[in-house]
Order: structure tokens, then C-alpha cells, then sequence
């Protein structure tokens, strides 16, 4: 006996012949063969309601009874039942054709004739019942399998909501959350919280350390938040809070109980990690997409760390016009719209100009004059600044040869060309460069460049290689805007730096601030011992000349002795002093 024949045992059966000898003969056989549920119905018109209660897995109905035939009550039935219809085996006498035929069209499984044969009376019954249980079986296995499916699907529902790291909201929770306050005109104030540090974290000391470092945050942010302020992850740096209720209150100082969260260090695997923190704060009053207040949180997000700014019209204007000059500055090489302009450096000894800066000048046809200030930065961050910085290169070689060899400059004067990271991290850079001053018939003395400490701390080794090819071959190295970026003295040892470039900054208070004047001679002081020389930036007024020049400064630039010139003014004034009361 198979699993489903022993089921069958169990099986419920109901009897139903209006002639209670029938009902009784097929009992005894059934209760010889071993089932124990069975019940006899005499009385068609009960029967729709034992079934309802009773729920039998078969049915033996005679097909001719008074008052209600077997026909009609299987009609009855089906209605009443539907899909949960148990089978049902007709008991009959007669074998017409008419009647058969519709009791099959009624759904009916089989027929049993009487009298009734033993074993096929118990054959058929057991077909059916078996038949039936494995049906139930299935049903049963699709039933349970819709379940679980349905309760996995509810849980991918929830995980695709959930930040996996923190088990905070994420993007899509946040959106979907701004998308109902938008909906109910409720208004919000969102802070995109930009946490810098996660990316060090994991780089110096592990993945498990930043994830640990992640939740910490998560923590303490988590214990600002109250009622029904959403907390949520948007990137691997960027937190959100969304904040209903206080809308009307001070976001400038909620931001900053935000900001103050941060000014303890972490504790991550008995190590003290330091985060910086910005945010940036948009409002809506219900009248904005989520994906608009987004980008307003994140625009408003401050250049300093530990700030927060709240969005502002203005901060979007600022990014068209930067992302059209952008645009345009793609351009301005094949417009032919760029050029040069050269800024005396001057010899504090003699007082005469020992050489230039190279500055670029891009006059645009669409804005016109752009500072480098502007442009110069979007260059690096867009890659243009390759492509720039070789023109520069291309026209500042081509003009000195040029200058050379008409002798419109003495023999000793050198141009500074200014060149930004990027450029420094191309491998062929220094190969390129030596290759095009040897072309130009310049000697490589005569030519410096200009590279930001900054720069150099992008890849310090990839830096230090590509100066110390350049200066073996005899090109200087200058250290621009020295004092704003690292200061680290001990660096420079390791690099063959030729000219320290002391910045405007230091300069500008130079003739009003003791600390300044000390902060300049020890730099200077320092340059000599490692054998730089100096130029200061910036020098504006007579009084700054005059002190740098005690302090022992080498060479100055700056508007007070000559702003940057065109080519004709520069061979002008490159063979006269440029300040004669200082030649004694
Ligand atoms: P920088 O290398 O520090 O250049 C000196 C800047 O100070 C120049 O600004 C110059 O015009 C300005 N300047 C000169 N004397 C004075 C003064 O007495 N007072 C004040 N307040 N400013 C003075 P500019 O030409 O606007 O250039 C700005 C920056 O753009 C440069 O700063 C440099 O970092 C970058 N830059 C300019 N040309 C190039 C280039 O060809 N390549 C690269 N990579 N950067 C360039
Ligand atoms: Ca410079
Ligand atoms: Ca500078």
C-alpha cells in the first residue's frame, strides 16, 4: 500500500440512496475494507448541508431519488461548493446512455452499477480516492509554496528599503517617504549629512573597521532623532535626515546639535577615528520632487567641513553658469580664444626682472574674460586641463625661443610655467616636456615649473619622480603657494625643490603682523639652509617690498612692481629696472 492508499483509509465518505438497504450494503463493505468514516444519508434534501459541515472526500450519490434526483443535487452542490467540490461516484441502475452523459457533463467521476460487484465497488473507490489525494496533495504543496513566497516577497520588500550596513532607511525608503510628504503638501526640511573619513578609515585600518566606524555614526546621529524625523543612508558617506515636525524651528541650529555630534572622536577597535562633517539643508514646503530636494541638500553642502549652509537659489545659478563655462571652455583652444600673459619676477638685489610667470587668460565669446580662478579648477576636474596645459607649454617654449633669439630678452631670463596635478600624474609628462624644450633650442635652465603642494600630495611618488627626471635634466622646480597646503618642512627634503613660492596670503599682512614677519623669515630662513631660493607673492605695496627685501626674500611678483603683461610690455620693460630707488 502506497502513501496515498493508506490515506485512504482515512478518507471520509458520505452514502446517499433514498433506499436505506443500499446505503447499509455499501456501509458493511466499506467497514469490511477497512474505512471508518462513513455516513449514510437517506434524505436528499439534507444532504447540501452535511456536506457544507462535513466535507467528505467522496460522495456515492444514487442518481434516482424523489423529490430531489441525483442530478439536480449535484447541480445544487456544485454551486454551492465550487472548486471545493469533494468527487462524487454515481450509484445507478440504469446504464442509458442520456443519463451517463449528463452526469459526466455534471463533473461526476465515475459510475457504479447495481447490484454491486465486491471488488469493483472497492476498486473504483480506491481509484478515486486516491486520484483525489493526490490532488489535495498538490494543492496543498502550491498552496504552501504561494506562501512562502508571498512572505519572501514582503521581506525583499522591506531589505530593498533597508541600508544592509546600518539597517537604516535607504535612498529608496527616503525618496519614497519624501514622495508621500510631497504628496500630503507637507512641508520638510532635509539635511544631507556628508561624513568624510569612512574611506580613509577603511583604507588605513580595514573594512571591518569602517563598517564599525559606519554604525557608530549612525548611533549618534540616531539620538537626534525624534517624532517622526526620518534617519536614513544615502551613499557610503552621505547620511539624511528628514525632519517633519520642527519645520518651523531653527534648521541652522539643529544642524549645528548635528554638527556637535561629531566633535568626539570614535572609538573603532580601541583606535580614536576622527570624521569631518558638512551639511547641507534644503526646505520645501511640499512643492518640490524628492529627487529636486535632493540635489538642493546636496548643492547646499558647504566647501568647509564642520559648516552647514542652507540651499539658496543663488548656489544653483553659480553651478549653471559654472557647468556653461565648463561647456565652453571645451572649446576654447580650437576658438583660438586663449592666450598668455607673463608677470615679472623681480630681483630684490638688483631691481631687475630675472624672469616671468606664464598665467593663462581665456577671453570666451560667450562670457567673456574668465579669471583662471574660475576656469582652472574645472579644467582639472573635467580633464581639460591636459590639453590646456600643453598649449600652455606648446606657446610659453615657442615664445621664449622666439624671445631668445631675437634677443628681446637677455640670456639668463626664465619663464615659470604653472602645472597642476594632473598634469604631473600623466607617466610620459617629464619625458614630453624635456623633449619639447631640447626642440625648442631652449637650454632646460631657463625653464621652471610651478607645481601646488597640494598637487604633489596626490601622488607623492609619482610627483617625485617626474620632478627629479626634470631636474636632472636642469629644469627648476618651484613650490607655488608654499604655506597653504601642508607645510610640511620635511617633504621637501626628499624632493629636489628648487624656488619656494612664500603665498600672497603671508605676504598681504606682511608690513602689519609680527607673527607674519616671523612666520616669513623662518621660512626663508629654512629655504636658504636647504638651498631654495624665495619669491614672494602678491607684493603690493612698498612696505612689503621693503621688508621682505631685509629679511633677506631673493625675488618678488606682484601688482606693486608689475601686473602680469603681454608679450610687448614685458620686452619693454625686461632690460630697465622695474624699481630703480631700490639699486644702490
Ligand atoms: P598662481 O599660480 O598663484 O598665480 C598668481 C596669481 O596671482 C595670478 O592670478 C596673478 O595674476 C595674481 N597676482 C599677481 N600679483 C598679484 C598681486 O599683487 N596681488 C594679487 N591679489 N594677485 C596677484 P591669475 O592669473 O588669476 O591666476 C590664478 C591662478 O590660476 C594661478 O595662481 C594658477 O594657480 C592658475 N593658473 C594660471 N595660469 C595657469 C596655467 O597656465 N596652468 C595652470 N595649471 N594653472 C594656471
Ligand atoms: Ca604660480
Ligand atoms: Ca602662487
Amino acid at each position: 500500500m502506497n502513501v496515498t492508499a493508506s490515506t485512504c483509509m482515512t478518507a471520509a465518505i458520505m452514502i446517499v440512496d433514498d433506499n436505506p438497504v443500499n446505503v447499509q450494503l455499501l456501509q458493511v463493505l466499506l467497514e469490511d475494507e477497512g474505512y471508518r468514516k462513513i455516513e449514510g444519508i437517506t434524505q436528499p434534501l439534507q444532504v447540501e448541508q452535511r456536506v457544507i459541515e462535513n466535507r467528505p472526500d467522496l460522495i456515492l450519490l444514487d442518481v434516482r431519488m424523489p423529490r430531489l434526483n441525483g442530478l439536480e443535487l449535484m447541480k445544487r452542490l456544485m454551486q454551492s461548493l465550487g472548486a471545493d467540490m469533494p468527487p462524487v461516484i454515481f450509484l445507478t441502475a440504469q446504464i442509458d446512455e442520456d443519463t451517463r452523459h449528463q452526469a459526466l457533463s455534471l463533473g461526476a467521476h465515475d459510475f457504479l452499477t447495481k447490484p454491486f460487484n465486491h471488488q469493483e465497488v472497492m476498486q473504483r473507490i480506491r481509484n478515486i480516492l486516491q486520484r483525489n489525494s493526490l490532488k489535495m496533495e498538490y494543492r496543498a504543496r502550491a498552496e504552501l509554496m504561494e506562501t512562502l513566497v508571498r512572505q519572501r516577497t514582503v521581506e525583499l520588500e522591506k531589505l530593498s528599503r533597508q541600508d544592509p550596513a546600518t539597517a537604516l532607511p535607504n535612498r529608496r525608503a527616503l525618496l519614497e517617504m519624501l514622495q508621500q510628504t510631497r504628496q500630503n503638501r507637507q512641508p520638510v526640511v532635509v539635511y544631507m549629512i556628508s561624513v568624510q573619513g569612512v574611506e580613509q578609515a577603511a583604507m588605513l585600518h580595514g573594512l571591518s573597521a569602517a563598517e564599525e566606524l559606519v554604525n557608530l555614526i549612525s548611533e549618534r546621529l540616531n539620538r537626534q532623532v525624534n517624532g517622526s524625523d526620518l534617519l536614513g543612508v544615502w551613499s557610503s558617506s552621505d547620511w539624511v535626515l528628514v525632519d517633519q515636525s520642527q519645520v518651523n524651528g531653527d534648521a541652522e541650529q539643529r544642524s549645528q546639535q548635528l554638527l556637535q555630534q561629531f566633535n568626539k572622536p570614535f572609538w573603532v577597535q580601541s583606535r580614536q577615528l576622527h570624521v569631518q562633517v558638512k551639511i547641507g539643508i534644503a526646505h520645501s514646503r511640499g512643492d518640490h520632487s524628492p529627487e529636486q530636494l535632493m540635489r538642493m541638500a546636496a548643492l547646499a553642502l558647504p566647501e568647509q567641513q564642520g559648516r552647514s549652509r542652507e540651499y539658496a537659489l543663488e548656489i544653483d545659478h553659480a553651478l549653471t553658469r559654472s557647468g556653461r563655462v565648463h561647456e565652453a571652455l571645451k572649446q576654447a583652444v580650437a576658438r583660438r580664444e586663449l592666450s598668455l600673459m607673463f608677470q615679472p619676477k623681480v630681483d630684490l638685489n638688483s631691481g631687475y626682472m630675472v624672469g616671468a610667470e606664464v598665467l593663462l587668460r581665456w577671453n570666451s565669446a560667450e562670457f567673456s574674460w574668465v579669471s583662471p580662478a574660475e576656469f582652472i579648477p574645472l579644467a582639472e576636474s573635467g580633464g581639460e586641463i591636459i590639453e590646456l596645459g600643453n598649449w600652455v607649454i606648446q606657446q610659453a617654449l615657442g615664445c621664449l625661443s622666439r624671445w631668445r633669439s631675437k634677443r628681446l630678452v637677455p640670456e639668463d631670463f626664465s619663464l615659470a610655467i604653472n602645472v597642476s596635478a594632473n598634469q604631473l600624474m600623466q607617466e610620459d609628462f617629464a619625458i614630453r616636456l624635456e623633449e619639447q624644450i631640447v626642440r625648442f633650442g631652449i637650454p632646460a635652465e631657463r625653464v621652471e615649473v610651478e607645481v601646488t603642494e597640494s598637487g604633489l600630495m596626490k601622488n607623492m611618488q609619482m610627483a617625485s619622480d617626474q620632478l627629479s627626471q626634470l631636474n636632472r635634466a636642469g629644469v627648476g622646480i618651484a613650490i607655488d603657494d608654499f604655506g597653504t597646503g601642508y607645510s610640511s618642512l620635511s617633504y621637501l627634503k626628499a624632493l629636489p625643490v628648487s624656488v619656494l613660492k612664500i603665498d600672497r596670503s603671508f605676504v598681504r599682512e606682511l608690513h602689519n603682523s609680527l607673527q607674519d614677519q616671523r612666520l616669513v623669515e623662518t621660512v626663508i630662513s629654512m629655504a636658504g639652509h636647504f638651498g631654495f631660493k624665495t619669491v614672494a607673492e602678491g607684493v603690493e605695496q612698498a612696505a612689503q617690498l621693503e621688508l621682505l627685501r631685509r629679511i633677506g626674500c631673493h625675488l618678488i611678483q606682484g601688482y606693486f612692481l608689475s601686473p602680469p603683461l603681454v608679450e610687448d610690455e614685458l620686452h619693454n620693460r625686461v632690460f630697465t629696472p622695474l624699481y630703480s630707488s631700490l639699486v644702490s
